[in-house]
């Protein structure tokens, strides 16, 4: 399956625990937590433009009454046994918390939480792709006056595309109709597999009126939603014969430094301190090149988007001068140079953009050969009878004749297979 193709990378850079694969519930590292913070927050960052954001979290135990009033026909959640009191739903939704929370405190929203949902399945699962415990849940709620449900939506699918950019994944917006009467309105954020087939990272709704009556709301909820499929996708990627190589948003290290010699990891530390915002970390000096190899390595793989390597000798046989060496590494592809001295803050941004330039202009390639036979011209007629194979509707609107009629039409997203996630 090549989807597993994530979790291996995942796996080998420190990210995941080597347990829970085909159990439907993943096991996060240290550093795979900072790579989810730096998800969230870099989601956040992008939000904070459409209106400020809050943060917050509900209790894992869901009281089951409220939970059905909104939700009243999913049987894939877990539930306690009622016992003598009204029963309990293991959280499976953050909707109608997060709207009770905006009830609780007068805040309009967007509120953001980011905890998991259980929900019961059939299977093994594939990690982070259709899990029993879904973690990263990250789920967005905001009202809005009556009649902005139009602009939200586009605001909120720019932020979106804007947030899978800053990961090295492509992504358009595509409109469908909501599954089982959710939303007035659903913009599914396609993104596609390193075979370039489809899949979607992210649902937005204009909430249905169903949905907002039995919440009690006037005016628009928007909702917002993603997981670590995100993640999942962006390992998919982003490898090169190093390992996995996280965009520089996520990678908890973005520098790796690489001493050789001399007092040269004292020099690189205190040249790292002249590099304000950047995420720096000191491998341990080696004087034995394979040594020297591992520990770049070990940091590359862990996704590490650069590494500058400094050799000082204490040459005190000549003339007593000591010379420098400035190496770096290069990711996407990997690639070993020499500097002509240390390089500038300005030269270390230079490196992390072209980077994430670098990773985000393959993805979009295999994006774009991938989609290039699914995007076609479909006039209304055509789509509403259902003439052309259509997935959704290509937002912002962009008029292309229909491919089947040739009358005036759209660009929409052609599906041979159905509907696909
Ligand atoms: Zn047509």
């Amino acid at each position: 399956m090549t989807e597993l193709v994530h979790h291996r990378a995942l796996l080998t850079a420190g990210l995941l625990a080597p347990t829970g694969a085909g159990s439907g519930v993943t096991t996060w590292r240290g550093p795979g937590l900072q790579v989810v913070r730096r998800m969230v927050g870099t989601f956040l960052d992008r939000v904070a433009a459409v209106a400020p954001p809050v943060e917050t979290d509900h209790p894992f135990l869901d009281p089951h009454d409220s939970y059905h009033r909104v939700f009243p026909d999913y049987a894939n959640v877990y539930r306690l046994p009622e016992g003598d009191r009204a029963g309990w739903v293991l959280r499976a939704d953050n909707l109608h918390l997060n709207v009770a929370f905006l009830r609780r405190t007068g805040h309009r929203g967007p509120v953001v939480t980011t905890g998991g949902l259980l929900r019961r399945m059939h299977g093994s699962g594939t990690p982070l792709f259709r899990e029993r415990y879904i973690w990263p849940a990250v789920q967005l709620s905001h009202l809005l006056p009556a009649g902005s449900g139009e602009e939200a939506l586009s605001a909120y699918r720019s932020v979106l595309e804007r947030t899978l950019a800053a990961f090295g994944l492509p992504a358009l917006t595509v409109e469908v109709d909501a599954p089982a009467g959710y939303g007035d309105r659903c913009h599914l954020t396609v993104c596609c597999l390193r075979d370039g087939r489809p899949t979607v990272l992210a649902t937005t709704y204009l909430m249905a009126r169903r949905y907002r009556e039995a919440l009690g709301i006037d005016g628009e909820l928007v909702d917002v939603g993603f997981t670590g499929k995100v993640l999942a996708l962006a390992a998919m990627h982003h490898h090169d014969r190093f390992g996995l190589g996280l965009p520089s948003a996520l990678a908890p290290v973005q520098l790796a430094l690489l001493p050789h010699g001399g007092r040269s990891d004292a020099a690189l530390r205190h040249w790292a301190d002249g590099l304000p915002g950047v995420r720096t970390a000191l491998a341990p000096p080696h004087e034995a090149e394979f040594r020297r190899h591992r520990a770049e390595r070990t940091e590359l793989r862990g996704g590490a988007p650069v590494a500058v390597g400094l050799r000082l000798d204490d040459d005190r046989r000549t003339d007593d001068r000591r010379t420098e060496d400035w190496r770096i590494t290069r990711r996407a592809p990997a690639h070993r140079d020499r500097l002509p001295g240390p390089p500038t803050p300005g030269d270390v941004r230079a490196e992390l953009d072209g980077y994430d330039r670098r990773l985000l202009a393959a993805a979009r390639g295999r994006f774009d050969r991938g989609l290039a036979e699914l995007v076609r011209g479909a006039c209304d007629r055509c789509v509403a009878g259902r003439t052309i194979a259509v997935y959704g509707l290509i937002v912002p609107r962009r008029p292309l004749p229909c491919a089947h009629c040739g009358d005036p039409g759209r660009a929409v997203l052609l599906s041979e297979r159905g509907r696909f996630y």
